[in-house]
């Protein structure tokens, strides 16, 4: 679902760029995190779900590229 949401701010111009306060204009290597830890009888299971996402401005000569799991503070409404 991560993904979807990624790609449907990006499509109506909610995620806007930290410098140059434009819209982001593509996203690539999208990949989800999972990580499970099991702890012997007493089945202790933390599960983390994340994803984490390279988001590249792309407008005029603005160079902001960031690697992020924290893409959902670029969205606006
Ligand atoms: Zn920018």
């Amino acid at each position: 679902m991560s993904l979807q949401a990624i790609k449907d701010a990006i499509a109506n111009k909610k995620m806007l760029c930290p410098q140059c306060k434009k819209p982001i204009q593509k996203f690539e290597k999208y990949a989800e995190t999972i990580d499970a830890v099991r702890d012997g009888f007493n089945v202790l299971e933390v599960d983390s779900r994340a994803s984490r996402v390279t988001l590249t401005c792309g407008n005029g000569d603005c160079s902001w590229r960031e690697r992020t799991e924290y893409w959902q503070d670029y969205i606006v409404d």
